[in-house]
């Protein structure tokens, strides 16, 4: 396999990758990478986790070095199509990581905020975009976007954008784009319409199948514990409490189960926060930080919030339901053993659930190891209500929780209260050195 400074980058990106840590390619990047630098269409099927990221961005930042704006016009010259607003922040940081120095300029672009920072920062001029579809429709409505000079287009996590309904969209802005461009479609399953569609845009593409779209990482080792349905929340408590993990996302199907979890966990004294399609932008960024910092422990969410989350620490991923797709379960797992590292993987099943994870076994192609729980009599009915529960005040990270619900104390930074502001300007927004 080639090292990334033998792969053709220059200097400054080769030493970006070194500050990052990157020591040797991913089997996605290794594949994809030569390919994209000669210009060629890629159809990549990959997870997250796999490090697709890089293995576009990476050879993106050496076009855009290598070939200087026409006119010199700081029109955008790559878009990167994404289905959710983490993603699109998760995607900008790595460009900005992976091309520190080189004076390119990315922007995200998203619904669920106003419009007027995104605006400022496309006037200020915008190399790279990486945007959902819905808000980049509007503004290129209102004639603040044209997308008329890109030469590189992206659509990554396909699945999950025609999942998300966005398939008229996506036709709408194919249109829109120039004839001529590379073209790199990420997918991590490929169902027919994902098929359909990577044939209509893709001219000629290598495909790489960097993990099948079934397989779940080797380096996640998943059990499934049985129990009753009323028994999962002091099953909860009790893995949390009791095994040694770090950061941990619990999964939920529904917004209700995810703010009732997080209240009973609260109530346990377990610090945790939430994120589901429910919360704005603000309060789902502040969760966000405040996980991956280690202020929370526990960080709730359900399918679609989850996407794009890329947070490195994660030991656990708990399903305290299973999925209602089969897919989502390898979605789902796919937070933890990210970059090479160990994970584990633990799924609630209750009697009602067992259909689904049969799907689950057989999709993955995996027999899964199985636990039984029984719960003590004191079952927190209360829990199980129908309808939201009783707000309970969130205690504040640090003062009084025990200590063992925290990571490591002394690398905590600075906590942001769920209402209150950031500190920093939005994550979706930072422009690079004007040029
Ligand atoms: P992705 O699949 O793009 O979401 O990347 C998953 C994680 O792997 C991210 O945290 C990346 O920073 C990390 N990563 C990507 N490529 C490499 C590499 N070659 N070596 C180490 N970590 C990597």
């Amino acid at each position: 396999m080639k090292q990334f400074s033998e792969m053709g980058f220059n200097e400054i990106i080769i030493d970006n990758l070194k500050k990052a840590g990157y020591e040797t390619p991913t089997a996605i990047q290794d594949q994809a990478i030569p390919v994209l630098l000669e210009g060629r269409d890629l159809l990549g099927i990959a997870q997250t986790g796999s490090g697709k990221t890089a293995a576009f961005s990476l050879p993106i930042l050496q076009r855009l070095t290598e070939q200087k704006a026409k006119d010199g016009l700081l029109v955008p010259r790559v878009l990167i199509l994404v289905p959710t607003r983490e993603l699109s922040t998760q995607i900008l940081k790595s460009l900005e990581t992976y091309g520190e120095g080189l004076n390119i300029k990315s922007c995200a672009i998203f619904g669920g905020v106003k419009q007027t920072e995104q605006v400022k920062a496309l006037k200020g001029g915008v190399d790279i975009l990486i945007a959902t579809p819905g808000r980049l429709l509007d503004l290129m409505e209102q004639g603040h976007i044209r997308l008329g000079k890109i030469e590189i287009f992206v659509m990554d996590e396909a699945d999950r954008m025609l999942d998300m309904g966005f398939i008229d969209d996506i036709n709408l802005l194919i249109e829109k784009l120039p004839e001529k461009k590379q073209t790199i479609f990420f997918s991590a399953t490929m169902p027919d319409a994902v098929a359909g569609l990577s044939y209509d845009i893709l001219n000629n593409p290598k495909r790489i199948d960097a993990t099948p779209a079934s397989s779940t990482v080797a380096t996640i080792s998943q059990k499934v514990i049985l129990c009753r349905k009323v028994d999962k929340f002091q099953l909860l408590k009790k893995i949390l409490k009791e095994e040694p993990t770090e950061l941990v996302i619990v999964f939920t199907k529904t917004k209700n189960m995810a703010d009732k979890v997080r209240e009973y966990l609260i109530h346990s004294r377990i610090p945790a926060t939430v994120i589901h399609g429910d919360k704005d932008q603000q309060d789902r960024d502040k969760a966000l930080h405040n996980f991956k910092i280690g202020s929370y422990k526990v960080l709730i969410a359900t399918d679609i919030a989850a996407r794009g989350i890329d947070v490195q620490g994660i030991s656990h991923v708990i399903n305290f339901e299973l999925p209602l797709e089969a897919e989502s379960y390898v979605h789902r797992i796919g937070r933890t053993a990210r970059a090479g590292k160990e994970g584990i993987a633990i799924s609630f099943c209750d009697d009602s659930e067992k259909s689904i994870f049969e799907r689950i076994q057989k999709l993955i192609q995996i027999k899964l190891k199985t636990e039984t729980y029984k719960g003590t009599p004191e079952a927190p009915g209360k829990w199980l209500q129908d309808g939201p529960i009783r707000k309970v005040t969130p205690p504040t990270p640090g003062k009084s929780q025990e200590k063992s619900a925290y990571l490591d104390h002394s690398k905590r930074q600075k906590v942001v209260k769920e209402g209150e502001a950031k500190p920093k300007a939005h994550p979706g927004f930072k422009s690079k050195k004007k040029r």
